[in-house]
């Protein structure tokens, strides 16, 4: 046996094999050990003949999800080798090759590998979260990503530039990357799969054939990286399912300047998806999700992780909205309507893989007759928005499928369809008589018990079936003898300890008729399982799209709820760069503290092309952050289509949004916190546009004070001269104040805060004008730091504002610094005369000691500047 393991073990690779054994998967060797310190199950050990005793574990076959999905959380993959003949198969194939029987193994294969990235199994799915596997790869220089969904079928394509993956990957949010064995900037956590299999052309091909067309024309223009991603995307899947491949539609192009650029760093500081421990409550998804289905929370999972960055589509989102939000009513019994319909994405992506059931195509039949009432509902409406007129008519066409389905099954079809029960009488007249003859001999036999209680005068005697004997008489001991009798017309099949158990012959013809009845209604079942699943699969990508447009609808709906919910208002999307929201909210942070009786201050916000960055001061805990992050989720927000937590907002498109938090407040991530800081900071001056809204919280926090200051006030400087984008910048750097002498579009506001009989209290409101002073001591006190210890902070920061106060301060002098830009044109300038003095230079015309001279020269220039 081992032997035939370790060949399956051989090709499982990296895989923890699940080798089936009886009702066991079991697993041997290091995959037992790392299988039952994750899924905390026995570790015991087989003995070999004459080996080592090899460690082994296992898990039942019947719940067996459980364990694969926590197993695959723990970021494992498993290969399952399945029995793929019967003991009598492999006793008769023995037998034809000659060999002893006893000797004999029934053969094994791997019949399919689970990894986070395939699965379609609703027990090992998030309902509410979209499970995306995608594949990366590179053709001179351009990355192609190949992303897509087998649990729902969609593909998308898109290509970037290295500098970008970071942000596309998280932007799709892939449970799983594949990339080429020999690609050096593969992401460490990837699946390395053979270069071979990324190659454009090929790809082209499977992508053909998958979708049984010989040209791609009509479904976009897909360049060569494009298209070598998408080769390395369905080489996988098709070796992960063993060959066969799962659902999946036409592929979608991203164009990359379709949506606003997040980068890894921003989302998490946002907590757009997730809190920064890993929850979905407390995040803004969390926070605004009012979705009742959860295609629906997907979509709008997908539309917060990549918010729109062109007006029209964004304005288009926003009218459906809208339509929603001003009809209470509509909304109302929108939501009613779409809280009735099943999953219809994933019932129908299990259908196509071939492993849905019966329970599946119901779902397809009730959501697609639900979706058809919608559409009846939602037609009628007068003045409907021009996307909702895009919508309406995916919602309807399944006429015949529904009626053909709501025909063929009972109203809640079973999940296991091997023991049928699943088509509706009247369906199929042979089916009916098959029922009507097994229900008849059930009948038969209940008559036979009465005749036989009558006949043999024992009232106890009773007609019982169990999986081994079937059908079989059975009397108490004591009563046995009269049945013994030969001429009793019994024959004696089995002795318990107080019963005796006989068979009759008439007994014996019915439970015939009951068993070949059954097993042809059974049959019959089944075959009238796959015809309608074959309808189900013909008419997928119209199905998929009905699924896409409730999933919208749904969106769009609970958007309205939630805005109505928490008195949001519509964001008018305009050109102009300028950021001016009146009242704005912290979505989250309001929820939390209305949960504790509290109230959220609101805030305004206005910058413009005149005033487009803000110097926030005021003390720790005054409400910085929050201020912050509130309009950098109000932008979100808007962009994703949303109404936003504020009264009235007007907003410039943002093409990139940028967040970052100053180093204390960070994991660290194997780099020191402040390097973090610092890489991170850098990215945002190499790529923020004039289009760009950046927040930047204490940045430069993360080093000594003289550090910090410094590269505060530069990159301050920077981001106003260079980058130009809008910006809010929160520091407690009093000093920085002394920016807005020389930088004309940088404005100064504080958060308030007052001092009332020796206490601080903080009003949490966003004024104009520096703050006065930080108030550390206070909020020290605050925070319960004894008194002595404030007291003693008190008196020596006494002494340290009497220094500041002789010498100018720590900021002393830097009025007199060239701005940024002077700075570095300055520098520029003197590299440019070595340059022009280098391009003079007629190198053939030198003799050897002339050119060492020059050399010397330039040199010396050089180290002066
Ligand atoms: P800072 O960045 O200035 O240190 P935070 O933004 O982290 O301050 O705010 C600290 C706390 O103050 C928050 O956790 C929240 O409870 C409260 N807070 C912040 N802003 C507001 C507001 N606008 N209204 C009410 N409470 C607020």
């Amino acid at each position: 046996m081992m032997e035939q393991y370790h060949a399956l073990k051989a090709q499982a690779g990296e895989c923890l094999l699940f080798y089936r054994m009886g009702d066991f998967f079991e697993l041997f060797f290091d995959d037992a050990k790392m299988a039952a310190g994750v899924l905390d199950i026995a570790l015991t050990t087989r003995g070999e003949s004459g080996g080592e005793a090899v460690p082994m574990c296992g898990v039942p076959v019947h719940s067996a999800d459980g364990y694969l999905a926590r197993l695959i959380r723990a970021g494992h993959r498993v290969a399952i080798a399945e029995q793929v003949e019967t003991p009598d198969q492999a006793k008769a194939r023995a037998k034809a090759e000659g060999k002893p029987s006893s000797k004999v193994l029934v053969a094994r294969e791997i019949i399919r590998f689970v990894t986070a990235g395939t699965l379609t199994e609703d027990a090992l799915l998030e309902p509410r979260r979209a499970n995306r596997l995608a594949a990366v790869c590179e053709v001179r220089g351009t990355l192609g990503i190949a992303a897509c969904d087998i649990s729902t079928g969609r593909m998308e394509l898109e290509e970037c530039t290295p500098d970008a993956l970071a942000a596309a990957l998280s932007r799709l949010g892939a449970r799983e990357i594949v990339t080429p064995e020999d690609w050096e900037a593969a992401p460490p956590e990837a699946t390395l799969r053979p270069a071979g299999d990324f190659a454009s052309e090929r790809g082209r091909q499977r992508l053909q054939d998958l979708h049984g067309v010989s040209t791609l024309d009509a479904f976009g223009e897909f360049s060569r990286a494009m298209l070598a991603a998408a080769g390395g995307l369905l080489a996988y899947l098709e070796h992960a399912g063993r060959g066969a491949m799962p659902f999946l539609l036409p592929p979608r192009i991203n164009a990359s300047d379709a949506c606003m650029a997040i980068d890894e760093a921003s989302r998490t500081s946002l907590e757009i998806t997730a809190t920064q421990g890993g929850a979905r409550t407390g995040s803004l998804l969390g926070t605004v999700d009012r979705c009742v289905t959860s295609a629906g929370a997907r979509q709008l999972a997908e539309d917060l992780s990549a918010p729109l960055a062109r007006r029209p589509q964004i304005e288009a989102r926003l009218a459906l909205v809208r339509l929603f939000h001003d009809d209470p009513i509509l909304r109302g019994d929108t939501r009613e309507a779409l809280r009735a319909i099943p999953d219809i994405a994933r019932a129908l992506a299990r259908l196509v893989a071939d492993r849905g059931s019966p329970r599946d195509l119901g779902q397809v039949r009730d959501g697609l007759a639900q979706a058809r009432v919608l559409h009846e509902a939602l037609a009628a409406l007068p003045d409907r928005p021009a996307l909702l007129d895009d919508l309406l008519p995916r919602l309807t066409g399944h006429g015949a499928l529904v009626h053909e389905l709501a025909r063929a099954l009972v109203p809640s079809p079973p999940t296991e369809r091997s023991s049928g029960g699943f088509i509706a009488s009247g369906y199929d007249d042979a089916l009916d008589s098959l029922r009507e003859t097994s229900g008849n001999a059930r009948k038969a036999i209940a008559a036979l018990e009465a005749r036989y209680r009558d006949e043999t005068g024992v009232s106890a005697l009773k007609i019982k079936h169990n999986g081994v004997l079937g059908y079989f008489i059975e009397v108490p001991s004591k009563h046995a003898d009269r049945l013994m009798a030969p001429d009793s017309g019994f024959t004696h099949r089995q002795t318990m300890a107080s019963a005796v158990r006989f068979n009759s012959v008439h007994l014996h013809e019915e439970a015939t008729r009951i068993a070949e009845a059954g097993g042809h209604a059974l049959a019959a079942e089944e075959a009238h399982f796959e015809a309608l699943v074959a309808l189900v699969v013909e008419a997928r990508e119209a199905i998929a799209r009905t699924a896409d447009a409730l999933a919208r609808i749904d969106v769009a709906a609970g958007l309205a709820e939630r805005a109505a919910e928490g008195d949001w208002c519509a964001p008018a999307i305009q050109d102009a760069s300028c950021l001016e929201i009146v009242g704005g909210r912290h979505p989250v942070v309001e929820a939390a503290l209305a949960r504790a009786g509290e109230r959220f201050v609101p805030n305004d916000c206005a910058l413009c092309d005149t005033d487009r960055l803000w110097l926030i001061g005021g003390p720790n805990m005054g409400g910085k952050s929050t201020f912050l992050r509130a309009n950098a989720l109000i932008v979100l927000l808007a962009q994703a289509g949303s109404y936003v937590p504020a009264s009235s907002a007007r907003i410039g498109l943002v093409d990139r949004l940028f967040s970052r938090v100053g180093a204390s407040d960070n994991l660290a991530r194997g780099r020191s916190t402040f390097m973090v800081e610092m890489v991170e900071t850098a990215a945002i001056l190499a790529q923020a546009t004039e289009r760009s809204f950046v927040i930047l919280d204490e940045v430069g926090r993360g080093t000594s004070t003289y550090d910090g200051l410094a590269l505060a006030w530069a990159v301050a400087e920077a981001i106003h001269e260079q980058n130009r984008c809008r910006c809010l910048f929160a520091t407690h750097y009093h000093e920085l104040a002394r920016l807005a002498e020389t930088c004309d579009a940088l404005s100064l506001h504080h958060v308030r805060a007052r001092e009332w009989q020796g206490d601080l209290v903080l009003l949490h409101e966003v004024a104009e004008g520096p703050a006065d002073r930080s108030y550390g001591l206070a909020v020290a006190k605050l925070a319960g730091v004894p008194p002595g210890v404030v007291d003693r902070a008190s008196a020596v920061l006494a002494k340290l504002e009497r220094g500041r106060e002789e010498t100018g301060g720590l900021a002393a002098g830097l009025g007199d610094l060239p701005l940024f830009s002077a700075a570095m044109q300055a520098q520029e300038e003197e590299c440019d005369t070595l340059r022009e003095k280098l391009a003079a230079l007629d190198v053939d015309a030198l003799s050897p000691r002339e050119a060492l001279d020059m050399l010397y020269e330039l040199k010396r220039e050089g180290g002066e500047s």
